[in-house]
């Protein structure tokens, strides 16, 4: 479904020379991969050297320290010091928390670090600091739970292994799944306090990821969240009230969803949602149309596209243009969706599609339109999205989720649930 969240095991290996050494520069790429910066088939891109120069940016950007795209001493140091095993950047994921307010866990296996009753009472705290601001009860249980918690070293058969002592301190799934490892070649409570990290492990569980926003507790890594006592960080209380706030909550109809740095963001109507937070479009953005529960968005290049009607308004480094989406793509508007595959436009009207590639001319080959049923889809879509690293594009309409999987080209469909209830 459209939320899960799968760990995969990763290799990189290249045959580029790089600014650093040969093994320096494949650690780098690992880590690249494994946080969800780079693609893990980045070497087969014709712009190689790009994909990794501008993976490292966005690392840079995301850890807080200068951007210079370059595996200086600055990343080399960042990626040796200890986080959380969780990707910064999230591929599928948009907002999911559990659906009931009472949940069970169970510390499935012993730590060799700490004895079981000091491991459930920090675990308890670490519960109980999420449970002050959202109504959530958590309760421990010897059986198999909602929640599963466990002491892992090394390989532990879930594709993530840990990698002893330092760099990875634990990881853990979103919900619907409630799994939390911990690496139990952490010095726990000596050199790795296990309450900071269970309290940033069970903010996933509970359906947050990772913030930019240095001091929150969901911040990656551990040196700038290991000073966390008690209170969570405003980020973090907004985190999860969006997410368990009934009364703040409300179902949205999502009119685009775009990856912008790596975060998604879903546009519905006149506002947007990004890391936990609502905001005006016209904020950020400065469209002048008086129909934005049609607007459809994508970005493209540098800039940002918000198709209204016949026309659409492009947004680049402040510069704002509008012009007829015809004129532009060959297309009459309004469209349906329109999303950016691999630098391409994909449109999407009625029961038909069309491919805008700026490389190729005509830029839409005479071959288009084609049907909408090339995938599988439904006609009249209400969004679509793609997720590069699974190589899915996911559709949307009427609460159904369409997932067209262009490697195996079929597709799987699900029920939305609630998910853009926030
Ligand atoms: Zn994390
Ligand atoms: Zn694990």
């Amino acid at each position: 479904m459209l939320l899960t969240f799968t760990l995969v095991l990763f290799t990189a290996h290249h045959s580029l020379s790089a600014p650093t050494n040969q093994k320096e520069f494949d650690n780098a790429a690992k880590t690249l991969i494994k946080y969800g910066y780079l693609d893990n088939n980045y070497r087969n891109s014709e712009n190689m050297e790009d994909a990794v120069k501008e993976a490292v940016m966005r690392y840079q950007e995301f850890a807080g320290i200068e951007m210079n795209g370059n595996i200086d001493d600055n990343v080399k140091m960042m990626m040796a010091s200890p986080r959380c095993g969780v990707p910064d950047v999230l591929n599928y994921k948009a907002i999911t928390s559990w659906p009931k307010n009472s949940l069970t866990y169970s510390i499935r296996s012993k730590s060799n670090k700490l004895n079981s009753g000091e491991v459930s009472h920090i675990i308890r705290s670490a519960f109980d600091i999420w449970t002050k601001y959202v109504d959530l009860k958590f309760t421990e249980s010897a059986r198999y739970s909602d929640i599963n918690i466990h002491f892992f070293t090394g390989d532990h058969a879930d594709g993530s292994p840990f990698d002893g002592p330092g760099s990875v301190l634990g990881h853990a799934l979103f919900p619907p799944y409630g799994i939390l490892h911990f690496d139990d070649d952490e010095d726990w409570n000596r050199s790795i306090q296990l309450f900071q990290v269970a309290a940033h492990e069970i903010g996933h569980v509970l359906g947050l990821d990772h913030s930019t926003v240095k001091g929150s507790l969901m911040f990656p890594y551990y040196n700038r969240f290991k000073d966390f006592t008690q209170d969570l960080h405003q980020d973090d209380i907004d985190g999860i009230r969006s997410l368990y706030d009934e009364n703040q909550k409300k179902c949205r109809s999502v009119t685009s969803i775009v990856l912008l740095s790596g975060k998604y963001t879903i546009f519905f109507g006149a506002e947007y949602y990004r890391n936990g937070v609502i905001k005006k479009i016209i904020d950020t953005w400065p469209i002048a149309t008086n129909n934005m529960n049609k607007m459809r968005i994508s970005q493209y290049e540098d800039s940002m596209l918000f198709f209204h009607g016949l026309n659409y308004t492009k947004i680049e480094n402040g510069t704002t243009v509008q012009r007829v989406i015809k004129t532009q793509f060959g297309i009459s508007g309004p469209v349906d969706a329109v999303v950016n595959i691999k630098g391409r436009l994909y449109f999407f009207k009625s029961g038909q599609y069309w491919v805008f590639n700026p490389n190729k001319y005509p830029r839409i080959a005479n071959t288009y339109p084609k049907s909408i049923s090339d995938f599988k889809f439904p006609a009249d879509l209400d969004t679509v999205y793609y997720n590069e690293n699974r190589n899915i594009l996911v559709a949307i309409k009427n609460n159904k989720v369409y997932m067209y999987n262009f490697m195996t080209k079929s597709v799987s469909i699900s029920n939305l649930a609630n998910i853009f209830c926030f």
